[in-house]
């Protein structure tokens, strides 16, 4: 009998294997910091990462999809990004005053983004929806908010309505009843944005990952970020683009520069800082001044939007910061990552079609996702596009790190400008093997 995809994993890495009751004894699950570094039997450990490649603590190496959750467009520890950052590091960590560097860093921010007047640094992703909705509340006076099902914003309890189907429960427990009523979540569909728009007058503001749900795992229709602009617009509404992916990765001003669009708010995170902690809110002057100090202590006690955090802008984030973003402004890492991703995408379908799988290779800009289900996602919803078998989506994971290939998440990865056409070359020879070894176990079949 030949190994299953999971003796294959268990017997590669005895370290990891090693460190996992360590891990759990700690941490719920086992995951230290993020609910999707959980894995079955158990995590790999990883070690060091440079350029497209990662290694664990077993010495295994892997052609890196994953990426720093598509952090970082230029690979693992890129030289400048190093060489900033230890620069930064002996000239001390926290100020509590402004310093040139955050000025430098927003400046890119504005010039690069194009609905950048104003931007204000966070520490997350997450922190910066969670604060669009709130500037988007205080600038409209209204309360509720909509976004699309399955789209991901975070995990702060405003983004938790809509995030997993079904999407009338909450993607997570603990979250208010007040909260959940503030939140509209509809399927991707302008009709019904528009519906919606006309008959509650308590809008605050809609919120759109514009890539579709999770990097595009759920593709818009063409036309559908450009449609919420013009129904925000005519509604008198806040229009939130999630950026947190798409800014700086589907063009140098993200994918508003790409579709000619401009929201009233913008949030950003990932490659803004280089790959490490941090993120933005950006937008329309008007729109952003809701944040502005006065100086008359009856607006600023009662008529603004209050924000603070402690690490915000930080001296070493705007240090990497400023040298991801010269680096990203010229495009050219972006087009090599675009480039390579249709290479890789390419070749995945060439395989897919061979074995005649009932599997589906698509992505835009630097993805690629595979649906295993069908040959095609035509006419497909989120529902359906997430809900292949999760003994499918985990053994396919495994099948490719055991042939030194890691993803983003089960299915879907990201790519940098730093990956050649040999990595691509060698991927698509070891996700060849994990299909083969899929079938074996009879995990998917012909079509
Ligand atoms: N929005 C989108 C579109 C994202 O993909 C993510 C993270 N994957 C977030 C927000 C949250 O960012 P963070 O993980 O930095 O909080």
């Amino acid at each position: 009998m030949p190994e299953t995809i999971n003796e294959t994993y268990v017997r590669k890495n005895p370290k990891s294997a090693a460190l996992f009751p360590r891990f759990k004894n700690v941490f719920p699950s086992g995951g230290g910091g993020h609910d999707g570094y959980v894995a079955d039997p158990f995590p790999i450990t990883i070690d060091h990462g440079k350029g497209p490649r990662k290694w664990d603590v077993d010495g295994n190496e892997y052609i890196d999809y994953g990426l720093g959750s598509a952090s970082l467009l230029l690979g693992h520890a890129h030289p400048e990004v190093v060489d900033a950052l230890a620069r930064a590091v002996p000239n001390g960590s926290h100020f509590g005053s402004p310093i040139e560097q955050v000025l430098e860093w927003g400046e890119r921010v504005c010039n690069l983004i194009p609905s950048a007047d104003k931007v204000r640094f966070v520490g997350s992703g997450a922190e910066s929806t969670a604060l669009a909705i709130r500037i988007a509340r205080a600038y409209s006076g209204k309360d509720k908010i909509i976004r699309w099902e399955s789209h991901y914003h975070g995990w702060h309890d405003y983004v938790m309505p809509g995030n997993l189907a079904p999407f009338d429960v909450p993607a997570s427990t603990g979250i208010p009843r007040g909260v959940v009523e503030s939140v509209v979540v509809l399927p991707p569909d302008l009709d019904a944005l528009e519906r919606t728009l006309a008959s509650d007058k308590d809008i605050a503001s809609v919120i759109t990952e514009g890539s579709g749900a999770s990097y595009g795992t759920v593709p818009l229709e063409p036309g559908f970020v450009e449609g919420v602009r013009k129904l925000t617009e005519q509604y008198g509404v806040v229009m939130i683009l999630d950026e947190v992916i798409t800014g700086f990765r589907w063009s140098p001003g993200g994918l508003q520069q790409q579709l000619g669009i401009t929201p009233d708010l913008t949030t950003m995170a990932k490659i803004l800082t280089g790959g490490l902690p941090g993120g933005a809110v950006a937008g329309r002057n008007e729109v952003m001044a809701v944040m502005e100090q006065t100086g008359d202590s009856s607006h600023d006690r009662f008529e603004r939007v209050y924000h603070g955090g402690t690490f915000n802008a930080n001296p070493y984030c705007a240090a990497t910061g400023n040298a991801a973003l010269k680096i990203a402004a010229t495009g050219e890492m972006q087009e090599t990552a675009s480039r390579m991703a249709e290479r890789l995408r390419v070749g995945l379908r060439e395989i897919v079609d061979r074995y005649e799988v009932a599997a589906c290779v698509y992505g835009q800009s630097s993805t690629f996702h595979i649906f295993f289900g069908a040959r095609s996602i035509e006419g497909l919803d989120a529902n359906s596009l997430k809900s292949a078998p999760p003994e499918v989506q985990s053994n396919f994971r495994k099948a490719l790190q055991v042939r030194g290939v890691d993803l983003m998440s089960r299915t879907s990865g990201v790519l940098s400008g730093v990956h050649t056409e040999a990595d691509i070359d060698q991927s698509i020879d070891a996700f060849d093997g994990a299909i083969r070894a899929m079938m074996e176990e009879g995990l998917i079949s012909h079509q």
